[in-house]
C-alpha cells in the first residue's frame, strides 16, 4: 500500500494520454501558438502499461484516463482495455470532451468504464463556441445521450467562469432533473496555458452554492464518495445530482488519494506542483521495477500537505502550464 508523509493512502492514478486537443477551451488553452510535444517524448502505451502494472501492486486501484483529449491518441481503446485486464485495477474513468465519442461510446461500454467526466460550460451553442473556440455542441450532446442510454455513469463538469458562463449554472443544472447525471460545477483554476490570471471576479464554492440554492430552495447535501472532490446535493424531484468542486480554493486537499502522470511522463504528487521526478526518463536509462517503485515512495515522503504548500515549493513560481499537459 502507498501512503504519504501526511498518513493520507494513494489508491488513484490519473494519466494524460496526450497533450494534444481538438478544442481550445480558453481557460485551458490558448488558441493559437501551441508547441505540443514531440510524439516521441510521450509515455508510449507499452511504458504506461508496465506503470500501472507495478503501481497496482502497490495498492493503485483506480485509473483516470484524460489528456489533451484522450480520445485524439491511436490505439486508446485498446490500451484501456489492456489496462483494465491488469491484476489490482478496479475502476477505469475517463474524461473526455465528448466531441470525438460518439460512436465509442457502445465498446466503453462492453468494457465496463466505470464512470466518464463529460467537459461541458453550456449548453448555449454560441457560448459554447465562445469558450470552447469550436462548433461541437451537437457532438458533446449525443455523446452525453449516449453515456445515459448504455448506463455509463456520467459526471458533467462545467468551469464556471464570471464573464463567460454564469448564466448556464441553472441550465446545466437542469440537465440532471431528468437524467441520472451528476452535474458538477468548477471554480476556475490558473492553468490556462499563459502567464495571464484567470478569470478574476473567481466565482469560488460559496457564490455557486449560494446561486444554485437561490434556485433550489430545498437543495441538500448528500454523503459524498470517499476522497471525493465534490461537495453533492440532491434536488427533491431531481434525477440525478449537483456537485461543486472547490478546486481553487482546495478545500479537498486533506483527503486527497490521488497522483498525476503527465503525458511526459511527469510525475506529480500534487495538481498544484510542478512534478517531482520524470518517469520516463528513468524507464529510458534502464530503471528496474523496484528503483521505480523506490522513486515513487520517496517522493510520497515529501509531499506537500496541500495544493497551497505545493504552489509555494514550486521551482518555477508562476503558473503557466495548460491543464491539457495536466489532465485536470
Ligand atoms: N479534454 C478533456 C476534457 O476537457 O474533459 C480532458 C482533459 S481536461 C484538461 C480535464 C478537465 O480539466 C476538464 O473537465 C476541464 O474542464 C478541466 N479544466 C481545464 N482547465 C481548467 C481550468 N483552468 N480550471 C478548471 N478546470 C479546468
Ligand atoms: Fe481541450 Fe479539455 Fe483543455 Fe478543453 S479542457 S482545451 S477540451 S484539454
Amino acid at each position: 500500500m502507498l501512503y504519504d508523509n501526511h498518513g493520507r493512502k494513494i489508491n488513484y492514478l490519473r494519466i494524460a494520454v496526450t497533450d494534444r486537443c481538438n478544442l481550445r477551451c480558453h481557460y485551458c488553452m490558448p488558441e493559437e501558438g501551441i508547441t505540443y510535444v514531440d510524439r516521441s517524448d510521450l509515455l508510449t502505451f507499452e511504458e504506461l502499461e508496465r506503470i500501472v502494472e507495478i503501481f497496482a501492486g502497490l495498492g493503485i486501484n483506480k485509473v483516470r484516463i484524460t489528456g489533451g483529449e484522450p480520445f485524439l491518441r491511436k490505439g486508446l481503446t485498446d490500451f484501456i482495455s489492456r489496462i483494465n485486464s491488469i491484476e489490482g485495477v478496479d475502476a477505469i474513468h475517463i474524461t473526455t470532451n465528448g466531441t470525438l465519442t460518439k460512436g465509442i461510446v457502445p465498446q466503453l461500454s462492453d468494457m465496463g468504464i466505470k464512470s466518464v467526466n463529460l467537459s461541458l460550460d453550456s449548453i448555449d451553442a454560441q457560448r459554447f463556441y465562445q469558450i470552447t473556440r469550436r462548433d461541437s455542441l451537437p457532438l458533446v450532446m449525443d455523446t452525453l445521450e449516449q453515456l445515459i442510454d448504455h448506463g455509463i455513469q456520467t459526471k458533467i463538469n462545467m468551469v464556471v467562469m464570471a464573464q463567460h458562463n454564469v448564466e448556464d449554472i441553472l441550465p446545466m443544472a437542469e440537465l440532471a432533473r431528468d437524467r441520472p447525471i451528476s452535474v458538477r460545477f468548477l471554480e476556475e483554476m490558473p492553468f490556462n496555458g499563459s502567464d495571464s490570471t484567470t478569470d478574476l471576479g473567481l466565482w469560488d464554492y460559496v457564490k455557486i452554492q449560494e446561486h444554485l440554492e437561490s434556485a433550489y430552495p430545498d437543495m441538500h447535501r448528500v454523503a459524498d464518495a470517499p476522497s471525493s472532490t465534490s461537495m453533492n446535493y440532491h434536488v427533491d424531484g431531481f434525477a440525478g445530482t449537483l456537485g461543486i468542486i472547490a478546486s481553487y480554493t482546495r478545500s479537498f486537499c486533506g483527503s486527497c488519494n490521488r497522483i498525476r502522470l503527465t503525458p511526459t511522463g511527469v510525475l506529480k504528487t500534487c495538481l498544484y506542483d510542478d512534478g517531482v521526478f520524470n518517469i520516463r526518463d528513468l524507464i529510458r536509462s534502464g530503471a528496474t521495477d523496484e528503483q521505480l517503485i523506490t522513486a515513487l515512495q520517496d517522493a510520497l515522503s515529501h509531499r506537500a500537505k496541500d495544493g497551497y504548500e505545493a504552489e509555494r515549493n514550486r521551482n518555477i513560481n508562476l503558473i503557466t502550464e495548460s491543464m491539457a499537459t495536466i489532465g485536470g
